[in-house]
């Protein structure tokens, strides 16, 4: 069945599927998500798919679902990008009124995609999926997702919501708010909460993987993390000037305590241990103070070099009509 037509006025959703190496998935994927958009109400769809660089099948895959079906697209990025750079690739090439990017796994059920348009329809412009039970996750990886959440929060101008990850409804207007972002290393839950737009919250449960590996490391997360704080916080820079009034302040008041011990006491052995300590101690936050200032400067590096946030290699589909909702 391939029910498709030209692109016409009903509204069009994008739902845009970054891929790596998720050749075991996308079977699994296309019967799990079509009869959902196929029956969405009032509403057209296309399926956007980046392949970002996977090293598996996923591209043969990804152009067989293109050739049988007329909407959907696929672009090949030139080589993996990650996910940030991959969900942009889609973001870019969407047409539809609405967007949604969405896993290839499958773990953010495709049935809460009807909830996210019925709430855009009562006039929200980001529709957030926020998953209430985590329990498909381990305990260390929501754990820490807290604490970082938290922290995150804590120090940031703006506040990214808990246990909300990319999955979420975008009007056509945040969508084009986006695309005016124009920084190259794209902390994409970041600037979701930094365009802010009318807002609502749609709750679902998050599933395990349907098939296939996560691609997220615990370094790949760690270095998520401080991606997600250095972009969108400049206290873990301007800290250390308080830290400096606070340790010559205890200097400057350790120095008249030994002051007026002398005067009264006279000159006690001076104490060895103490100057190490102090020394070591100094030495250490030092270097913690200018790895964080590296942390920066090499940001500042990267996106003074103005690089394209992605590169396409290759389009297939030729997209110019959509499926058709309500059946
Ligand atoms: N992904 C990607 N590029 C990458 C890593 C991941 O496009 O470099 C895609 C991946 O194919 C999947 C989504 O991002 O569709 C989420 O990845 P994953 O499920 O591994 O992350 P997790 O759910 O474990 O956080
Ligand atoms: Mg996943």
């Amino acid at each position: 069945m391939n029910q498709s037509v030209p692109f016409n006025g009903t509204p069009l959703l994008s739902l845009i599927v970054p891929c790596y190496n998720e050749q075991e998935v996308l079977p699994e994927f296309m019967r799990r998500v079509l009869p959902v958009l196929q029956a969405l109400p009032g509403m057209n769809y296309e399926l956007v798919f980046v392949n970002d660089g996977s090293r598996d099948d996923t591209l043969d895959l990804l152009i067989g679902i293109a050739r049988e079906h007329d909407y959907v697209r696929v672009v090949d990025l030139s080589r993996n990008f990650g996910k940030e750079a991959a969900m942009t690739a889609g973001i870019d090439e969407a047409r539809g009124d609405v967007v949604v990017p969405f896993d290839a796994d499958l773990q953010d059920p495709p049935e809460v995609i009807p909830k996210l348009v019925a709430k855009w329809r009562e006039g929200f412009d980001v529709v957030i999926a926020r998953r209430v039970d985590r329990s498909s996750d381990t305990y260390l990886k929501r754990k820490s997702a807290s604490l970082f959440y938290k922290f995150h929060n804590t120090i940031s101008d703006i506040d990214l919501p808990e246990n909300a990850g990319d999955f979420r409804l975008m009007s056509r207007d945040v969508v084009n708010a986006l695309q005016r972002l124009t920084e190259s290393r794209r902390f994409m839950k970041g600037l979701f909460a930094w365009v802010g737009f009318k807002t609502a919250i749609v709750e679902y449960t998050r599933q395990s993987r349907a098939a296939g590996k996560t691609k997220f490391s615990g370094w790949r997360l760690w270095n998520f993390a401080l991606e997600g704080v250095t972009s969108f916080s400049t206290l873990p820079l301007r800290v250390w000037t308080y830290f400096g009034f606070v340790t010559a302040f205890a200097a400057l008041s350790y120095a008249a305590f030994m002051l007026i011990r002398t005067l009264i006491f006279g000159n006690p052995v001076p104490g060895y241990a103490s100057i190490v300590t102090i020394l070591l101690f100094l030495g250490g936050v030092q270097l913690i103070g200018i790895g964080v200032v590296g942390e920066y400067i090499g940001r500042i590096y990267i996106e003074s070099k103005q690089r394209p946030v992605y590169l396409v290699q290759a389009r297939y589909g030729i997209g110019e009509r959509a499926g058709r909702g309500g059946h």
